[in-house]
């Protein structure tokens, strides 16, 4: 399914932000940053606001189509996300993210965390930092 269709059965529109946002992540190969959206964005759009992006993020974000990426200096990245339950792996040295399905053997870590604490748990977001391929050769 392509992610236009994706996104106006999730209950939204196709606006210019969104699909430029759609865009740049296309051709990125590694997380970017909202400003590092607006930037790559701009050159597609001029009139693009980085408040925009912003929103758009938000909008692709809860539509299932992009994945926030935590990184280390809180500046958070966004990839592309595949459709279904996904973990990422990331690259600590080039910054590199990689989706995983999630084998879900975390029920029984789930479990003990909610008999622990009480909480009734919903939803997780697990990433896994290491050194991939390349880097580990370096
Ligand atoms: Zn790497
Ligand atoms: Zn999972």
């Amino acid at each position: 399914m392509r992610w236009e269709e994706q996104l106006s059965r999730a209950g939204w529109r196709i606006t210019m932000p969104r699909r430029v946002v759609m865009r740049v992540l296309e051709r990125a190969a590694r997380p970017l940053s909202p400003q590092e959206i607006h930037a790559r964005g701009r050159r597609l759009h001029r009139s693009l606001g980085l408040v925009s992006v912003y929103r758009a993020l938000m909008v692709l974000e809860r539509a299932g189509l992009v994945r926030r990426v935590h990184r280390e200096d809180r500046c958070d990245g966004y990839v592309l996300a595949s459709p279904g339950h996904h973990h990422l792996l990331v690259c600590r040295r080039c910054g590199r993210a990689v989706e995983f399905p999630g084998a879900e053997d975390l029920s029984g870590l789930i479990a003990q965390v909610e008999r622990r604490t009480g909480f009734r748990v919903e939803d997780h977001l697990l990433q896994l930092v290491g050194l991939c391929g390349p880097c580990r050769d370096l």
